[in-house]
């Protein structure tokens, strides 16, 4: 099977574990997930897309708790969801874990 030929979202799991996201070496401007180009300097960042790990630090913009789980997700119900502004700037939607819900 060709790599193209992987469902994005699964070659996207390692990084998405890691926070592995990507840095544009024209604008600085950080990505996660990584990005095959930045979109603010287009053409010019192709070639220029640099990795780079996020420290996984940020504060909590918005979150909300579920009570009603997708599949396979039903017995951890109710936990929250945020919505994290890392520190780096890119923003991400995770379970927030080892907190009490209150
Ligand atoms: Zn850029």
């Amino acid at each position: 099977m060709a790599d193209g030929a992987v469902p994005r979202f699964w070659r996207e799991i390692p990084q998405r574990y890691s926070l592995i996201g990507n840095q544009c070496g024209k604008c600085k401007k950080i990505y996660f997930p990584p990005r095959e180009s930045c979109p603010e300097c287009r053409r010019r960042s192709i070639g220029h897309m640099n990795g780079k790990k996020l420290s996984g630090l940020g504060k909590i913009i918005t979150y909300t708790i579920i009570y009603e789980a997708p599949e396979n997700f039903e017995a951890y119900v109710p936990y929250p969801m945020a919505i994290i502004e890392l520190v780096e700037g890119p923003r991400i939607t995770a379970q927030i874990v080892d907190c009490p819900l209150e």
